[in-house]
Order: C-alpha cells, then structure tokens, then sequence
C-alpha cells in the first residue's frame, strides 16, 4: 500500500478521549469499516503481506475477528477465533494476560487446528502488546509456526512490539 492510502486510512481511525473509561485515546475504526473501499484496501494490503504458506488465520475478539475471517476468505483458509474465557463450548487451551488493572484469560479450541500449523494472528489495535503475547502463547501450544502478527494500528508510545520480540510484527497504521 503507498503512502497516499495509508494517510487516508489513518485519517478514517476516529480518536474518542476518555473512551471506555478516562485517560483513554480510543481509536475507533468503524468509520473505516464504513467505506467499502477502505476496509478493502486493509484486507488486501494483510493478504499482500501473507505470500508464504498460511494454513490458519487465528484471530482475537472481537475487533481482531472482522479483519482476521475477511482475511481467511480472501486467502482460502481457516479462521480460528481466540474468545475470552467461558465463551468457547468445546476444550479449550487458556492463556493469561495483563489488564490496565489485574488480568484476563483467554481461550482457543485445543482441537482448533491442525498442530505444526503455518498461522497468521490478526487484530485490531497493538498496544502493550499483553493481548497478542498471550495469543502467541496460546497458538504455541499448537505447535503453531506463526508465519505473520498482523495489525491495523500500533500506539507506538506503548512499545507493544517489545512484547512481540523475534516475532514477524506488521503495523498498517501507527500513531
Ligand atoms: P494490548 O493488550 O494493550 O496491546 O491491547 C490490545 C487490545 O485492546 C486490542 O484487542 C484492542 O482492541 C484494544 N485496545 C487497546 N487500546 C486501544 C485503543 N486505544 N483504542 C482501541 N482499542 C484498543
């Protein structure tokens, strides 16, 4: 994707302050998803990025879930989605992570996919970086090889990525 496109694309991410709760510069992507042409753009630019083998797209609820199964379609492969905990029916493998305050678990099907699979984790917004380790957690005790982490946005001041070392990180937008 140029330049140009990135610009429009990130002029189209909605700033919120104090959202959900105070102190927070929430990025709201849902004037993106609104135009077509856009939110195109972002699934192709994660499809141009995805040029080795790709067996799953394994994405996080719930924003990571409307880039990552658009994603599965346009690479013809499986999604898999990783939920929060007491959400998924079936076994599961858990992975705790850190919240602003205490922490959270999250969940993926321990039959989810096949083990020693090439996967790309999807979501929205990388910010500490707790989500996506805990997700990288998760899809290792799948024997996984993650071929790709990709996301829409970085909060680059957060330093997620440290989070994510060794990892194959891709961010569309950063601010
Ligand atoms: P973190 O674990 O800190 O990297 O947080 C990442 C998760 O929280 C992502 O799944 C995002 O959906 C959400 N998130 C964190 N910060 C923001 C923000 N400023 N705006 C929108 N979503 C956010």
């Amino acid at each position: 994707m140029n330049k140009k496109e990135q610009t429009s694309i990130s002029k189209s991410i909605r700033e919120i302050p104090d959202f959900p709760k105070k102190g927070i510069l929430f990025r709201d992507i849902t004037p993106l998803l609104s135009d077509g042409k856009k939110f195109r753009a972002c699934v192709k630019h994660f499809k141009k990025l995805s040029k080795s083998r790709i067996d799953y797209v394994i994405s996080i609820e719930s924003r990571g879930f409307i880039f990552g199964s658009a994603l599965a379609c346009e690479l013809g492969v499986g999604f898999v989605p990783i939920r929060k905990a007491g959400k998924l029916p079936h076994k599961t493998f858990q992975a705790s992570y850190e919240l602003e305050y205490g922490s959270a678990v999250m969940e993926v099907h321990a039959d989810g996919f096949t083990r020693g699979s090439r996967v790309v984790i999807v979501d929205d917004v990388l910010a500490t970086g707790g989500t996506a380790r805990a997700a990288v957690e998760l899809v290792r005790k799948l024997d996984a090889k993650i071929a790709g982490i990709y996301f829409l946005i970085e909060l680059t001041a957060l330093k997620g990525r440290e989070k994510l070392k060794d990892l194959p990180v891709h961010a569309l937008v950063s601010y």
